[in-house]
């Protein structure tokens, strides 16, 4: 079924369903992490010795001896077979924003033909997937297509359970036989590293003597939208391209502003609870949930983990979403613009710092000393965004994100830095100078004292600023809803690194020569102000003056487009951070530039051809038949002597010749090949292409509000974005 029919059958069964009811909450404690193969589970399954090491492992990252990758092996099978599990898969995250799995049996049969089951720390550890259609940006030639999976024992093993059975899922890196990286995990494992490195020599020299290995932490606040099946099913763009095409603005859209934190409609608690009953199963701490702003958009937001571990989760989480939608009708859209003119989705990127001796370092504390430590994180972030604001716009650039940044509603495609009014305050005084400690002792004057032992000041959020500080943590609020987050946790924990560095050179320095710790500090936090302060901006980031401000007197970039945006994965400045911090060789990065890019441009066509295809055989076809019976109509009205105003029929047939031509020349545009390099490629589909697509959509929509709506082969936004 196609076209009118699928889309009226689709109103008819929506109009007749109901709820899906599951069964009553299980409570929370009989659930939690019920399938999840963490410490507790193996605190009981070890051995004292086995559960010690592997403990360390898990917190610092140690290696895992042979014998005891046995013994951890062994107990994860039988633990997994006691859920049910007959087959066991490496979960890896290639440089796409989906993860990747190959399942393997634990079967062996023994010479008597009898089954045996088998599972040793070799198999656990390493895993032969072939790797040969992943995206590696031309690391591995295909003909030597070996790549290979190997679990990551700090972010816990668990059970995936679908209709056909349950697996027992081991989260791992993959890298290519030279040791290559080919995912997201590995650079975010390093770039953890790296931070760790450069925190604790920036810690030491604070004077602090006990400093346990730093980590960063991410708290993911994750918008989607829900449409139902049955209307989805009926919108190849949808399935295909995730977002619509097509659509004309419905007479009520979000004007009314009355869905954000309305009432969650009740097939949609129905389908929250199990969701979150899901995740809680596989320890993903789901803590809030509302409606967003758009009608039929929703958040859901796990409370924080340490980034590696919250990364997977993320992962997770995208396909358990879409799992549960699909089995309470509805489809779930990640995509960060499924419907023009209705707010986009984005994923908020909540990020910190710290250990279990210093405590958060983005959290301002109690005394001076600790303020010293916060103000000198705080500063390494400002100047991170400053030097790397187009690293920041590269690692969240994908066809889908450009709907959204720079659209007046989600964050301009300016990077900036949000700090608050009081934060702000104080470090556009320690730049002025107003902050000079007296000279006797080191005795910080009263002034001083008083702004340094601020208390914590969530302050007014804005909600303009792509990067803002939110009292313990940075929200990253340009990162697009359907990515993936190690990208930008990847950046940010590598520019601080890089930030840290230069603190620990400039503070080390300043101490040398004599200065005590607090005017050190103070002497670091005003040359970097200096140099980087222009990135501070706390004023509306949707506003015209700041787009001309930020570009002509911030010197910041405006960053419009992917294609504009990914070459600063190419710049000098980037090959060198991700080289120093030991996190990307320029191979490595390279590779990514190349991935992303075709990424890029592949999505762009297949929307094209999307668009030239629904054009052409759906929306063409019911103009035509359309405009047949208004021509038939005015014809037999003439015959009884009556003429008919005949401008309608001449809307809809100019509306669909001027389609057509368009239709014509992105035909053309997309045959079009032998671009000199990547980027003029991209260019090319971030200017040509989607302008061509723009303008056939502008008369495919005009086309909607002019043909009769029985005839209307699409789900109309009226009815796909308000849930029944
Ligand atoms: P809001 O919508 O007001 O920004 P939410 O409560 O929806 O806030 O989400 C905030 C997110 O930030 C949650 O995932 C939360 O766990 C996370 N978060 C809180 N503190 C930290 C922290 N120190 N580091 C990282 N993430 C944090
Ligand atoms: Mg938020």
């Amino acid at each position: 079924m196609s076209g009118n029919a699928s889309r009226l059958s689709a109103i008819n069964a929506i109009s007749n369903g109901t709820s899906k009811q599951t069964d009553m909450p299980d409570s929370l404690s009989s659930i939690w992490a019920s399938d999840v193969f963490n410490l507790a589970t193996m605190e009981e399954a070890l051995s004292k010795n086995a559960f010690k090491a592997m403990k360390k492992t898990v917190q610092t990252g140690s290696p895992l001896d042979p014998a005891t990758a046995d013994v951890v092996a062994a107990a994860m099978k039988d633990w997994a077979m006691s859920k049910g599990a007959k087959f066991f898969s490496h979960i890896f995250y290639p440089m796409t924003n989906a993860t990747a799995e190959k399942h393997d049996g634990f079967i062996v049969t023994n010479a008597d033909g009898n089954a045996i089951t088998e599972f040793t720390g070799s198999l656990l550890i390493k895993g032969e997937p072939d790797g040969s259609s992943f995206p590696n940006g031309s690391l591995r030639m295909t003909n030597a297509a070996r790549g290979y999976t190997a679990w990551d024992p700090t972010s816990p093993a668990y059970i995936m359970n679908t209709a056909n059975g349950a697996t027992l899922m081991i989260p791992s890196v993959f890298m290519s036989w030279t040791g290559e990286a080919l995912d997201k995990k590995i650079p975010l494992l390093r770039s953890n590293a790296a931070m760790d490195k450069a925190a604790k020599k920036v810690l030491a020299l604070m004077g602090e003597t006990e400093i346990a290995t730093l980590n960063s932490s991410c708290g993911a606040e994750q918008e989607y939208f829900l449409v139902d099946e049955n209307f989805a099913n009926s919108r190849p763009d949808l399935l295909l391209a995730g977002r619509t095409l097509f659509g004309a603005a419905p007479a009520k859209g979000q004007q009314f502003d009355d869905h954000y934190f309305g009432a969650i409609p009740e097939r949609v608690q129905v389908f929250m609870q199990d969701f979150e009953d899901q995740l809680f199963k596989l320890g993903i701490p789901a803590k809030t949930h509302h409606n967003e702003v758009a009608p039929g958009q929703f958040e859901i937001a796990p409370y924080f983990e340490a980034a590696n571990v919250a990364a997977d989760h993320q992962q997770l989480l995208m396909t358990v979403m879409k799992n549960t939608a699909k089995k309470h009708g509805f489809l779930a859209l990640l995509h960060e613009k499924p419907f023009a003119g209705v707010n986009g989705s984005g994923k908020h990127v909540n990020w910190s710092v710290g250990n279990s001796t210093q405590g958060n370092l983005l959290d301002p504390g109690n005394t001076p000393e600790e303020n010293l430590e916060f103000l000198l994180f705080c500063g390494a972030v400002i100047r991170g965004v400053h030097m790397f604001g187009p690293l920041l716009r590269a690692v969240i650039a994908s066809a889908s994100n450009d709907h959204r940044l720079g659209a007046n509603e989600a964050p301009p495609a300016i990077l900036s830095v949000y700090l608050g009014d009081q934060l702000e305050k104080v470090f556009k005084d320690i730049q002025d100078g107003n902050l000079q400690p007296t000279e006797c002792g080191g005795v910080m004057d009263l002034g001083l004292s008083q702004i340094l032992t601020f208390t914590r000041d969530p302050g007014d959020r804005n909600r303009t600023s792509p990067f803002a500080f939110t009292g313990n943590r940075f929200e990253f609020r340009a990162v697009g809803s359907s990515q993936s987050v190690s990208g930008p946790l990847v950046a940010m924990n590598t520019m601080l690194a890089d930030s840290l560095d230069w603190i620990a050179t400039k503070l080390e320095a300043a101490l040398s020569s004599g200065a005590d710790k607090t005017n050190a500090v103070i002497a670091v936090l005003k040359e970097l102000m200096d140099e980087h302060g222009n990135v501070i901006f706390g004023g509306d980031g949707y506003s015209e003056e700041w787009h001309k401000m930020a570009v002509e007197e911030r010197g910041l970039k405006n960053i419009p487009t992917t294609a504009d945006a990914l070459p600063a994965l190419q710049e000098e400045s980037v090959i060198k951070l991700f080289e120093s911090t030991g996190v990307l060789t320029p191979v490595e990065l390279e590779s990514r530039y190349e991935v992303y890019s075709e990424q890029y441009i592949l999505s762009i066509e297949v929307e094209a051809k999307l668009v030239i295809d629904m054009a052409t055989t759906s929306i063409y076809p019911a103009a035509a038949a359309y405009l047949s019976e208004l021509t038939s109509t005015i014809a037999t009205a003439a015959e009884v002597g009556v003429t008919l105003d005949n401008s309608l029929a001449k809307k809809v047939a100019s509306a669909a010749d001027d389609m057509m031509k368009d239709v014509d020349k992105l035909s053309g545009a997309i045959a079009e090949h032998g671009f000199p390099t990547v980027e003029d490629h991209m260019k090319f589909c971030a200017g040509e292409i989607r302008s061509l697509m723009d303008s056939i959509r502008e008369n495919a929509d005009l086309l909607e509000t002019l043909v009769a709506d029985t005839a209307w082969p699409f789900p109309k936004y009226s009815e796909m974005l308000f849930i029944k």
